[in-house]
């Protein structure tokens, strides 16, 4: 009996002490994690850098990581097509967060700022909704723009989930987890106001993507880009819209196209030559960011530094 509950006694120990295994879809997610998990574990990634997530297919070893994990974070099935499929294989906690209460969501065609030569752009994209990246989701006006971590109030209300989530399943740390989404939300502030004043100063220096993701950023702080060029990944453009697109870079006069890494369209360069046309590049992912307690913080910085970086130029 004595030998049974020092054996029990042993494993709740060791279950007490073992860190909570937990992974994120996607790099964002991850960096808000280890903001949550600061000095007591080291969140998992399922997406290797580099990889979209729209367009991913899942290796055998990262089913085993799904089923494994033990809380599992994703943004939800507009963004991560690829996982719900094998999520049945898991029996514990899984949080898509699109569908957390106090999430500020953003659909497609959402703004006060649309004009006629935007909607004229965002048609002519959705005939050739992809890029290089592989980028061939749904951003038709109207659907959900799941590309909410740019928002920093949607971060800090993942986080604060996380936080939860975590104190429940070690208790031990539950004050450090609650700490360390204080002192994330209070980072957050302090980064907004660094960089409201910064990007306020760019208002109406026009700029293209090549993928719409940065919506939400670009609403908390009142910029818009000026269009979207997309471009299927095999098909070259046809010279009509490559045309079309030139035309429009013509127009717009000085103007800074925004790639993302790792790969530039081969696009930017035919579309670029000649105009007064910069190009530069905007992370939305944080694909090569360290994972530590401040890396999403830097993923809204490093976009902040680069819009400024090349519209201040033009
Ligand atoms: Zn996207």
């Amino acid at each position: 009996m004595l030998r049974l509950f020092c054996l029990f006694t042993l494993l709740f120990v060791a279950s007490a002490q073992a860190e909570v295994r937990v992974l994120t879809s996607i790099k964002p997610l991850q960096l808000i994690a280890a903001a949550v998990q600061d000095g007591i574990g080291s969140p998992d990634v399922l997406l290797p850098p580099g990889a979209s997530p729209h367009h991913y297919a899942l290796r055998p070893s990262d089913v085993r990581r799904v089923r494994d994990a033990d809380l599992l974070y994703w943004i939800g099935p507009d963004m991560e097509a690829f996982l719900p499929r094998v999520l049945g294989s898991r029996d514990k906690p899984q949080v898509a967060v699109q569908d957390l209460p106090g999430m500020t969501l953003r659909h497609f065609g959402d703004s006060h700022s649309h004009d006629e030569h935007e909607h004229d752009e965002h048609d002519h994209g959705h005939e050739h909704a992809s890029d290089d990246l592989g980028h061939d989701h749904d951003h038709r006006p109207g659907s959900l723009d799941a590309h909410l971590w740019l928002a920093a109030d949607n971060a800090k209300v993942i986080a604060a989930r996380m936080a939860a989530d975590l104190a429940k399943l070690d208790a031990a740390n539950a004050a450090r987890y609650a700490a360390n989404l204080q002192a994330f939300e209070a980072r957050l502030d302090v980064l907004d106001g660094r960089i409201r004043p910064q990007l306020a100063a760019l208002q109406g220096k026009p700029y293209f993507v090549f993928h719409e993701a940065f919506d939400y950023f670009e609403a908390a702080y009142g910029l818009k880009h000026a269009g979207v060029f997309s471009v299927l990944t095999e098909v070259q453009p046809g010279a009509r819209h490559v045309a079309a697109m030139r035309k429009t870079l013509q127009q717009t006069g000085p103007s800074c196209v925004f790639s993302e890494p790792p790969l530039r369209p081969r696009l930017a360069e035919t579309l670029s030559a000649g105009l007064p046309v910069k190009l530069a590049e905007l992370d939305a992912l944080g694909g090569t960011l360290p994972v530590n307690a401040t890396g999403y913080e830097q993923l809204l910085e490093n976009l902040a530094g680069g819009l400024s970086e090349c519209l201040n130029s033009l």
